[in-house]
């Protein structure tokens, strides 16, 4: 069982690197801010909740967010392996993957580090937002999840390398050599 953390700041590529390894490896794909803004589009109480952090640039409640993720991860049971993106974004939330995935005899494989250096990181987000219409993707916002991202998310990095999972991805470059230092990694696995 494939269990792979995809990591990143915002803007960093998870989402387009996640559906290569989707596709080249047939894990299922959970990605916590994809639930999140079709909860948002559906108009449900939780897309309320969720579009008040989330136009704020803050993180929902790890109490929240856990039980969404237990949730979807029930929902994939007969998968081959699972791609996590967006989650875990605290240490909470990790303890609480480490906890779910040992609960089903797993854990995870291996934590994906996709480094951007943070000037791209705005770049991107910024022309994402253009192109898109992501109401988060402003600068006013996006400095906000940069902020929160290397208080709150970025201490998962030591994390993980205490478990021995992490793993360095240079985030710069085409889309496809940043897919093939990905997938030599995982054909490590
Ligand atoms: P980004 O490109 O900023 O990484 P995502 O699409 O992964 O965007 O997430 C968008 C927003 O959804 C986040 O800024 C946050 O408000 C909320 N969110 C997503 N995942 C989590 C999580 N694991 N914990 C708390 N909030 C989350």
């Amino acid at each position: 069982m494939l269990n792979i953390v995809i990591f990143g700041a915002p803007g960093s590529g998870k989402g387009t690197q996640s559906a290569r390894i989707v596709e080249k490896y047939g894990v299922s794909h959970i990605s916590t801010g994809d639930v999140l803004r079709a909860e948002i589009k559906k108009g449900s109480e939780l897309g309320k909740v969720a579009k008040g952090y989330i136009d704020q640039g803050q993180l929902l409640p790890d109490a929240l967010i856990i039980d969404i993720l237990a949730s979807v991860l029930d929902s994939l049971k007969d998968s081959r392996g699972v791609i996590f993106d967006g989650f875990p974004r605290t240490i909470p939330q990790a303890e609480a993957l480490k906890k779910m995935l040992s609960e089903r005899g797993q854990d995870v494989s291996v934590m994906l580090d996709l480094d951007v250096p943070e000037d791209e990181l705005i770049d991107r987000l910024i022309k994402r937002g253009q192109e898109s219409g992501r109401a988060d993707d402003n600068l006013e916002t996006i400095k906000k999840r940069l902020t929160v991202y290397s208080e709150q998310t970025s201490p998962l990095k030591d994390f993980y390398k205490a478990e021995g999972k992490y793993q360095h991805i240079n985030g710069v470059g085409s889309m496809d050599a940043i897919f093939d230092e990905i997938a030599s990694v995982i054909s490590k696995l």
